[in-house]
């Protein structure tokens, strides 16, 4: 090949993997997802997989009401598919009001802790001055002396108390608070350094039309590494949506430089996670 022939395919080559990079989907990490089953799941394991694959989900934090769901895609081992297990602490719907000082739910943590393979406690529901109470002070003690992240589907007061228990707790503060307001979630940002972030059913993202509000363009600019995002299967109606809320989440990405919009889709996850 003559110098300029080499230069000429240099050249193609390099377009084609520009062009391939931006036809790629974003690649992204699920950090809020259920696999509920009381008794039988909506969508059998297979099913689950595919709706995955097809919206290039390459990770989940798996959590499942009871954990029987989270034992499952662990043990799929699905290729492509990178599972992050949270023990959740609920057997039915109803222990959402009483898991907090339920002695049951503390022994079925420490129960499913001995499969050896969770990173995390949650997603919990916790409100108030329940989060002062002293079996949650032994959860929050328990995840932090074993290196577990809490997932905390909470108001400001027991965010506060979490950390309040522990300050070398390690949140990922579910919904990010739903309707914070932007300037306070950064305030808490940069105030606890163990908290993340998780932006499902979060308010004020974008504005008419899918365009990135102001604030959060901001926050994200400041804080790219402390932000996840999450589908919250909480529901059968969540799977049906599960391809929109993914498709939205990619309509405000592509409006971040490329950077941050790959930490926030997967790679804050990854480095959370990663052994
Ligand atoms: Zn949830």
């Amino acid at each position: 090949m003559t110098f300029l022939v080499r230069v000429a395919a240099l050249l193609v080559g390099a377009l084609a993997a520009g062009a391939a990079t931006a036809q790629a989907p974003l690649k992204i990490f699920d950090a809020h997802l259920h696999y509920n089953q009381e008794p039988n799941p909506f969508y059998e394991l297979d099913k689950v997989l595919e709706i995955f694959r097809r919206n290039n989900v390459a990770g989940i934090i798996a959590t499942s009401r009871p954990n029987k769901g989270t034992h499952q895609l662990v043990d799929a081992k699905a290729p492509g598919l990178w599972v992050v297990p949270f023990i959740r602490p609920y057997r039915q719907r109803s222990d959402i009001q009483t898991w907090f000082d339920d002695p049951a739910i503390w022994d079925l943590i420490q129960a499913e802790y001995k499969r050896g393979h969770y990173r995390g406690i949650g997603e919990f529901h916790i409100y108030g001055k329940a989060a002062a109470g002293d079996q949650v002070k032994r959860i929050v003690n328990f995840a932090v002396e074993r290196d577990l992240w809490l997932h905390a589907h909470c108001d400001e007061e027991a965010l506060l108390l979490l950390f309040s228990h522990n300050p070398k707790a390690r949140i990922i503060w579910a919904h990010t608070g739903f309707s914070t307001a932007p300037e306070r979630v950064k305030e808490l940002l940069e105030k606890h350094p163990g908290l993340m972030g998780e932006l499902s059913y979060r308010g004020g993202i974008t504005e008419s039309g899918g365009k990135l509000s102001a604030a959060w363009r901001d926050l994200f600019a400041n804080h790219p590494s402390r932000f996840l995002l999450g589908s919250d299967t909480w529901i059968n109606e969540r799977w049906f949506a599960y391809d929109g809320i993914m498709k939205e989440y990619r309509g405000w990405l592509a409006q971040l430089p490329e950077e941050p919009a790959r930490r926030i889709a997967h790679g804050n996850a990854e480095r959370l996670f990663k052994e």
